[in-house]
């Protein structure tokens, strides 16, 4: 069998099961060399994602590729050349703190560009699509800084990157799209190399600076205080700053203080999962770029299964489209019933605990576990207990005296209260309800 279609296939299935971040990582930039035998080859582009893949992802990336190589009973990641499609070359190469520009690295071994025109619009992200053509077409103009926020797998990077193309396109400004890792790293390492002029000069010098996924600068003050002195000079210089995070700014502790200010001139907007006819669309869409005959019924099953990511929505079309052509079966709904089926089951319903919920609630406010159990009536504390509350009855269904023992002896009749609260202002709060979304994503993770 050809290594390189196999390979789809096991991409397309562990862009499923792994988490965006781990599957962009570690796995985007590789190839099957080959999978005849007992070994499975995989090339990989670094000694260093080779140590990781072997320690972290070597069963599952084995799983994967056992399904469609059966001979194959372990897995082998070398190092070499990747044979990877044409890269997606948004924004200039980011600059690294030693000053060498760093080969650009293909965002994508598989999928297309990331532009407006294959960007689907629907009532979900229509304000932040339009927000973004807006500064695309006038960078540094009204909506300055953009900050685009909602969960993970919406089209987020998505936009930025349209953003970052067309600019590139049609104008002589540089635009620069970096991760908040790559930010940090950059900062951390030329602080450590004393070479922080060198660092400002990259970053500061930009037209358009593109911050991926700012809430990974939560609690890292020294970073924060360098974006907040990088975004100033390029705002100074009739530049425009462009950041995207899974949570709104509020929620993003310290960072919302010092860009406060800033961020009431600009434009806040969210993204949040689409609605069934813009998950139909987004699917024909993916299906056309990838040169897939996708029949309207295995389409629609698709798009009714898969609800609120559209990163997962799109693996599971590749998984049922390599599947058909691995095993060469028709294409049907009731092949997807059957492929996802395999998906929904590791995934979906799987049972909370109650210290499941006290895990995720504490770690997303920052708020400790005896804290949430203890007698302190602080706002901060407060509300984070009201949501434990909340999610031990609606995702672990415990009864409302069991809820107030695990929460260090409280009565039932205050959990009761606190339950209605929550559920009453999460129906009218849109905030509320995204924070709740998170937790939740967390919890399933
Ligand atoms: P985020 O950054 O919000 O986590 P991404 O921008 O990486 O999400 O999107 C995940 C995947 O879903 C990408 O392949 C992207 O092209 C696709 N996607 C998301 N929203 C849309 C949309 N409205 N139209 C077309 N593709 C979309
Ligand atoms: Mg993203």
């Amino acid at each position: 069998m050809d290594p390189q279609k196999t390979w789809q296939a096991v991409l397309g299935e562990l862009e499923v099961t792994l988490s965006g971040p781990n599957f962009k990582t570690w796995l985007k930039n590789t190839s099957l060399d080959d999978a005849s035998g007992e070994i499975g080859r995989v090339i990989v582009p670094t000694a260093f994602s080779k140590a990781w893949l072997e320690r972290k992802l070597h069963d599952d990336v084995l799983d994967a590729l056992a399904k469609h190589a059966p001979s194959v009973k372990r897995v082998e990641f070398k190092v070499g050349r990747v044979a990877v499609a044409a890269p997606i070359a948004t924004g200039a190469p980011a600059p690294s703190a030693d000053g060498s520009d760093s080969a650009p690295v293909p965002e994508s071994s598989s999928g297309p560009k990331l532009t407006f025109d294959n960007f689907v619009v629907g009532n979900s992200n229509q304000l932040a699509h339009a927000a973004s053509l807006a500064v695309a077409k006038h960078p540094g103009g009204a909506y300055n800084p953009l900050f685009l926020y909602g969960s993970a797998g919406l089209g987020k990077t998505h936009l930025m990157k349209a953003i970052g193309r067309e600019i590139e396109l049609h104008t002589d400004k540089r635009a620069l799209y970096v991760t908040t890792e790559t930010f940090t790293n950059d900062f951390i390492a030329a602080v450590s190399a004393n070479r922080t002029h060198r660092f400002k000069d990259q970053y500061r010098k930009v037209d358009v600076l593109m911050l991926d996924d700012v809430q990974f600068m939560a609690g890292k003050e020294r970073t924060q205080e360098e974006f907040f002195h990088t975004f100033n000079a390029i705002r100074d210089n009739g530049g425009q700053v462009i950041m995207t995070s899974d949570r709104p700014p509020k929620a993003i502790p310290t960072l919302e203080d010092r860009l406060q200010s800033r961020l009431v001139g600009g434009m806040i907007t969210d993204v949040g999962p689409p609605e069934l006819e813009t998950r139909t669309a987004i699917l024909r869409t993916k299906a056309k770029e990838r040169g897939y005959d996708v029949p309207g019924e295995v389409i629609d099953y698709i798009a009714k299964s898969i609800q609120q990511n559209v990163r997962e929505l799109e693996g599971a079309l590749i998984r049922i489209v390599a599947h058909a052509e691995l095993t060469r079966v028709p294409l049907t709904s009731d092949l997807a019933e059957q492929v996802l089926g395999s998906i929904m089951a590791t995934q979906g319903h799987r049972k909370v605990s109650p210290t499941q919920v006290l895990e995720a609630v504490s770690k997303f406010y920052d708020v400790s576990i005896e804290d949430l159990k203890g007698p302190r009536r602080q706002k901060e504390i407060v509300k984070p207990r009201q949501m434990v509350m909340f999610l031990m009855r609606e995702e672990a269904s415990l009864s409302y005296p069991k809820i107030g023992r695990e929460l260090g002896g409280r009565d039932h009749t205050t959990v009761i209260h606190a339950v209605g609260k929550i559920g009453g202002q999460a129906e009218a709060n849109e905030p509320l309800r995204h924070e709740l979304n998170l937790i939740k994503e967390r919890l399933y993770a």
